[in-house]
């Protein structure tokens, strides 16, 4: 079949492409940590669970609104209101499977051939492919691990031109781990301001912060009718697998992506939307339980590749990956990713799989036990001997 030229313009997310190689591995008998996909290694919550079970047997399996269970929109405006210090209601909130959609369709909605898109780079690969996609043309602004992978606000302004129909930020990042200060957020929500750019403020991991505040874009003056906030369920309450996200958005931008959902998913699982209404109201001591362990986690890790020569890393102060610089073990970030998981057995992702500018890094992510870390830091370490002798 004759594929449309559009196709070849679409990327990919190479976590899942590792993940199948790994377990390729593993069938073969191959021993292998697994730190390449990002998911929290925690269980859904057994009361929302139940709330999913209980919607089943309620006949919650039925076509629901394009945009949403209205309860769960509501529910997801007084959280945001709660969280970002906004003002917003339910028909400001778009229900999707998965967080990912609301990037593919803001997209959509607002960028076409001859406009510019800015995203950041290193970051999450979905932004370019889709980018790409719509025809648009990818403007990279560089996060640099001297800015503890922040932006250079001026560059952002720079990059700018009567092109640009969007700005995409993600604070804390995928893959970096950084933030961005409070005070680059502030100049960033001017500069879209001022030139009247729609934002992209994915917050994914908005919950997952260590001794760290969040703040969000959607805040500061003039964001009310910018600003699109992308959140959801999968990282916060390890419900990957649930397909469970959401956008929140001025009235104009929400018509256009309710009208995708009709033409794509038709509606979000109804059942899947009712356990989400029980993740909100609920109690949140596993979310905490979560990030406190992370914490342990990433505290051990970063400390145990900062002891391995030729690597170095930044303590990252959100989300649940590692992006340590390699480029003292002197060989190029995909050949560092895939001999660790063919002669290590480590599984991680290059730095170039999320742009350009990763080059001379790799991605782990610490979203694994303790014990698996330990054993992922040995075998590092050892490779990383082996690779300078
Ligand atoms: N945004 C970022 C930065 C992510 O890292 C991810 C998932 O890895 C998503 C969005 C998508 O999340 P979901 O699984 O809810 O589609």
């Amino acid at each position: 079949m004759n594929a449309a030229d559009r196709m070849s313009r679409l990327g990919t997310e190479t976590a899942f492409e590792v993940l199948v190689k790994a377990k390729a591995l593993e069938a073969q008998g191959k021993d292998i940590v697994h730190l390449e996909i990002g998911e929290p290694d925690f269980d859904t919550p057994a009361h929302i669970v139940e709330a999913g079970q209980k919607a089943l047997g309620d006949g919650f399996t039925h076509y629901g609104p394009s945009a949403g269970d209205p309860e769960l929109r509501e529910a997801i405006a007084n959280e945001i209101n709660r969280t970002r210090g906004i003002s917003v209601d339910g028909k400001n909130v778009i229900v999707t499977p998965g967080a990912k959609p609301i990037m593919f369709f803001v997209i959509l909605a607002l960028a076409q051939e001859g406009d510019e898109v800015i995203y950041p780079n290193p970051g999450f690969p979905i932004y370019e492919s889709v980018i790409r996609f719509v025809g648009a043309t990818p403007v990279p602004i560089p996060l640099r691990e001297d800015k503890d992978f922040g932006l250079d606000v001026d560059e952002l302004a720079s990059l700018v031109t009567e092109r640009t129909k969007l700005i995409i930020v993600n604070s804390p990042q995928n893959p970096t781990g950084g933030i961005l200060p409070k005070g680059d957020l502030e100049a960033i929500a001017g500069i879209a301001a001022r030139n009247n750019i729609p934002v992209l403020a994915d917050e994914i991991y908005s919950r997952m912060l260590y001794d760290e505040e969040f703040h969000s874009l959607s805040g500061y003056e003039g964001m009310e009718d910018l600003c699109i906030i992308l959140d959801g369920f999968s990282k916060t309450y390890a419900m990957t697998g649930w397909r469970l996200g959401y956008g929140v958005m001025p009235a104009d931008i929400a018509a256009h992506v309710t009208r995708l959902m009709t033409n794509s998913n038709s509606c979000t699982s109804a059942a899947t939307q009712r356990a989400g209404i029980a993740a909100i109201n609920g109690p949140q001591d596993s979310v905490d339980q979560m990030v406190a362990e992370f914490k342990k986690r990433r505290d051990l890790f970063v400390d145990g590749l900062n002891a391995i020569d030729g690597i170095t890393c930044k303590l990252p102060k959100g989300a649940f990956y590692l992006f340590p610089n390699i480029t003292g073990l002197g060989r190029p970030s995909k050949e560092i990713a895939d001999r660790l998981l063919n002669e290590a057995g480590v599984a991680s992702l290059a730095g170039p799989d999320f742009g350009v500018h990763g080059e001379g890094y790799i991605r782990f992510s610490y979203a694994n036990s303790i014990e698996n870390i330990s054993k992922a830091l040995d075998r590092t370490a050892q490779f990383a001997r082996k690779l300078l002798t």
